[in-house]
């Protein structure tokens, strides 16, 4: 038999108050709870009181990191809001409708989103909105390009996890395929990005955009019988958006040119040096 170590000293109660708070994830709890311990002391806070002020503080930060997390897995190429959205600048848009769906009922209900409309007229602003709208609230989403997502099913077709991305595809709560129709697919592009919508169907929410009215998805799709099976199922729930109209961009530089109405040539006089960036008209 050894000798029995010498008894260490106990370890101070802080050291493992935050060590279980670690193990428990509550972040808040051990950042917060020196501070309202405090404030509990100062306001005769008792001590239910004083656990639920920092329960309350841990619900809250953790529903943003939440939210934060929820936003960085959608992958979205840029953060907006339809706080920034000006709907009077798209008269076809019907507002009470896009409000309605901030909203995410849809997502409940599994209903799908067709925003339809020329360049430049806040498609995706619109559905990057909704998107963030559905991260705030709670769902899942994963943003794509049309092109995006046929490039990477076929990619993970060739890697042969195609039915591991399929299965993710169709867990997400809203998928967001933005731009279809700016690039015509191949037949197996056609077909996968079809197999998506139909397995998504009546089982979570899709959002599309193009710049193609119905009747020219075809040239998209390559096959009518595709191109008319895929619009069955996705406008079997479907919530259509219309923004036609001119290029929210377009109209933008030409009212700065309006503002500031020099000529091309000394505008490109103005450009920047370094990188030929005409600054008065983008
Ligand atoms: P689309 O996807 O229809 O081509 P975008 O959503 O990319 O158009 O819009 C082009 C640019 O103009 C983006 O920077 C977008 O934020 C902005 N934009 C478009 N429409 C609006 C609008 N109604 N209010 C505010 N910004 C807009
Ligand atoms: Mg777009």
């Amino acid at each position: 038999m050894t000798a029995a170590a010498p008894a260490a000293s106990p370890a101070p109660p802080q050291v493992l108050l935050a060590h279980h708070l670690r193990q428990l994830k509550l972040p808040t709890f051990l950042r917060e709870y020196e501070k309202v311990a405090a404030e509990a002391a100062r306001e005769g806070l008792d001590h239910v009181r004083f656990l639920l002020r920092l329960a309350e503080l841990e619900l809250i930060d953790r529903e943003r990191r939440m939210v934060e997390r929820r936003i960085r897995a959608a992958r979205f190429p840029a953060v907006k809001s339809f706080d920034t959205f000006d709907f009077t600048a798209i008269p076809s848009l019907n507002k009470p409708l896009v409000l309605e769906l901030a909203r995410c009922e849809y997502i409940v209900a599994h209903d799908n989103v067709i925003a339809l409309g020329n360049s430049g007229t806040g498609k995706t602003h619109a559905c990057l909105a909704l998107g963030l709208a559905a991260c705030q609230r709670g769902f899942s989403v994963a943003f794509f390009t049309a092109a995006g997502l046929v490039h990477q099913l076929m990619e993970a077709r060739d890697e042969r996890r195609l039915l591991k991305l399929q299965a993710q595809l169709a867990a997400v709560k809203l998928l967001i395929v933005d731009e279809l129709g700016y690039v015509p697919l191949s037949q197996t592009g056609a077909e996968l990005l079809f197999e998506i919508f139909s397995q998504r169907h009546e089982r979570g929410s899709t959002i599309v955009t193009s710049n193609l009215p119905f009747e020219e998805w075809t040239t998209v799709f390559g096959s009518q019988r595709l191109t008319g099976a895929l619009l069955d199922r996705l406008t079997h729930h479907v919530h259509i958006l219309e923004l036609n109209g001119e290029s929210y961009r377009l109209k933008q530089s030409k009212a700065r040119r309006r503002r500031d109405p020099r000529p091309a040539d000394e505008a490109i006089a103005a450009a920047d040096p370094e990188t030929g960036e005409i600054t008065t008209a983008s």
